[in-house]
């Protein structure tokens, strides 16, 4: 299995160094020449939506991996990586891959508490969930599954082959969130 990580910008070197705890082949995501080697899945990392999306834009990456998400490769988006995949993002008319149907609201925790960890339940287990200037969803559609919610923030969603959190698992210890995504790859869940 090969996981492909956008490494265009934001901390795809912290999901790559987890991949390879993992013991996971790991592809970074730079070029368009890049989507022609085979991977099982992809992971969107955290940053700054705006920067990456003028970066995909820019780098032709934006349409031809709308196409591998529509067409079924497993993703998954964290943090950045959450909004990138969002159909809608309030207060804002443009969108990136808009291919989750969830509207999130972006730096949604206010200056103070942009950034701070908890723990919470994901998918019913107690899992440490680090926020860094996070977004929530505050809609999802009636095909998407909430996985996670944090006073009363839903901040994890599943639709089909997409998966996304508002938190940043690559910054913990905890690997339960990685095996889900891998199930999701091999078709367990
Ligand atoms: N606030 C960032 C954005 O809107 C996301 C922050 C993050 O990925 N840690 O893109």
């Amino acid at each position: 299995m090969r996981i492909g990580v956008l490494a265009v910008q934001g901390a795809f070197v912290e999901h790559i160094n987890k991949l390879r705890q993992l013991d996971t082949d790991c592809l970074e995501i730079r070029k368009r020449s890049d989507l022609s080697k085979n991977i099982n899945g992809l992971i969107l990392p955290g940053g700054e939506s705006t920067a990456m999306r003028k970066l995909l834009v820019e780098l032709e990456l934006l349409e031809p991996l709308k196409k591998m998400i529509t067409d079924g490769l497993p993703v998954f988006g964290t943090c950045a990586g959450m909004i990138l995949l969002a159909k809608e993002i309030s207060d804002s008319d443009t969108h990136c891959f808009g291919t989750l149907d969830i509207t999130v609201k972006r730096n949604a925790y206010g200056r103070q508490l942009g950034s701070f960890r908890c723990i919470d339940k994901f998918d019913g287990k107690l899992i440490e969930m680090p926020f860094i200037r996070a977004p929530y969803a505050r809609r999802i559609g009636e095909n998407v599954k909430n996985l996670a919610t944090h006073e009363d923030r839903i901040v994890a969603v599943r639709q089909d082959n997409q998966l996304a959190t508002a938190f940043h698992p690559e910054l913990t210890n905890d690997t339960y969130i990685y095996e889900y995504f891998f199930d999701i790859i091999a078709k367990k869940k």
